[in-house]
């Protein structure tokens, strides 16, 4: 099995099991028992945090652990609205289902006046639109550093000045960045980010918010005052250890990357030489592990299929919309024509990902494709 489908979600680090394990098995303490076990459970918690927070360049009071990249983007969205006058909400038209369902659902409940910021064919942010478009009833700027199906990165800190210099908040969703390009909070000029241990080889089901010192957000939650009133409920002690073990590994092979990004061109530049019908999606400046390569009038649920039975894991979108025939809404949104949208495929690596394994996913995808390409395809949309 080639695994290539990293957006959508990472093998746990054999380090991080290890990190977890006695977590499950001898130290299942309460962490805010009074006993030694508890405090074993505490310290560890604590440990977790101080190695999140150094992935990020945060302080460690700026970090608060949540169940999910999900959580963290609702709390923040919910949250920020509490309390305060201004109802305009400003987001990329690529966001996460995670943000732009949410948005959209407080949109219909008459409680937030939403702005979607386009971007180009390429997957940009049309700056001269967030100019416009954040205001003085902006009360949050939401934006995803990376994106999830392209791997685009957007211009984060120029869209945050615009947003403070009009007394609103930043709020950055750096789930698919985090563990794959360097992450300072701080040079963002983020109020509040989004992370989730998947995406970087912790477990699923822990994600973490950071919040910038002094920036206030109601919780979601209320009930024992867990993560320093910011998130009421027992914490998932083992699964913190694993992210922050996850990070701490992350942060010491971010340099990895340039491997990563070495391989992910060689595939690239492999595939687009065989077809003239494929080509990439996403502008230059991307993630290092993702591409998103178009093969004009194929579908990629059929090119996806026959992928896996070759053994090779890719997704066509992202994962949550693999089971959906429609175009990816960010192809649309990018403007691509449905013949090309309807046939993208998102390959995405880790550094786990071998060479080895990237000749074969490149003799494997020629095949696949030559075999389509060779049967006459309808296509009704
Ligand atoms: N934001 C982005 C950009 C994502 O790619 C994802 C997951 O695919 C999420 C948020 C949601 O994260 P989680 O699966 O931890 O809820």
């Amino acid at each position: 099995m080639i695994y290539l489908d990293n957006n959508a979600t990472t093998r746990v680090a054999d380090e991080v099991i290890d990190a977890m394990e006695p977590f499950y098995r001898e130290f299942y303490g309460n962490p805010h028992s009074p006993h030694g076990l508890g405090r074993r459970s505490f310290d560890a918690m604590e440990n977790a945090r101080g190695q999140l927070a150094a992935l990020l360049s945060a302080g460690e009071d700026e970090v608060y652990f949540t169940s999910c990249g999900t959580e963290s983007n609702a709390v923040v969205i919910r949250g920020c609205l509490v309390g305060q006058s201004r109802r305009g909400i400003v987001a990329s038209s690529v966001e996460h289902p995670s943000v732009l369902a949410l948005l959209r659902n407080l949109e219909e409940l008459g409680m937030i006046e939403l702005s979607l910021i386009p971007v180009s064919r390429s997957g940009e942010l049309d700056l001269d639109a967030a100019d416009r478009l954040i205001d003085d009833e902006t009360a949050l700027v939401t934006l995803m550093l990376a994106q999830n199906e392209t791997g685009v990165i957007h211009p984060v800190s120029e869209v945050a000045r615009m947003a403070h210099t009009r007394g609103a908040k930043i709020h950055v969703d750096a789930v698919q960045a985090a563990g794959k390009i360097p992450l300072v909070v701080r040079d963002l000029d983020a109020d509040f980010a989004s992370i989730s241990g998947h995406k970087f080889h912790a477990p699923k089901g822990i994600g973490a918010l950071f919040i910038r010192r002094g920036t206030k957000l109601a919780p979601l939650w209320h009930g024992g005052g867990q993560e320093y009133g910011m998130r009421s409920g027992t914490e998932a002690v083992p699964s913190i250890v694993g992210l922050g073990k996850a990070s701490e590994l992350a942060a010491a092979s971010l340099s990895l990357q340039e491997r990563v990004r070495a391989l992910r061109d060689r595939f690239e530049s492999a595939i687009l030489q065989a077809f003239r019908t494929a080509s990439v999606n996403g502008a230059k400046e991307r993630l290092p592990n993702t591409s998103n390569i178009s093969f004009r009038g194929l579908r990629s649920g059929q090119i996806v299929a026959m992928l896996d039975a070759r053994g090779i894991c890719a997704s066509g979108g992202s994962a949550c919309q693999s089971a959906k025939p429609d175009p990816s809404a960010v192809m649309t949104a990018m403007g691509l024509p449905a013949d090309e949208a309807m046939g993208a495929v998102r390959f995405s690596l880790s550094r786990l990902t071998t060479e080895g394994e990237i000749d074969e996913a490149i003799a494997s995808t020629i095949a696949v494709i030559t075999q389509l390409t060779s049967v006459p395809q309808t296509m009704e949309v």
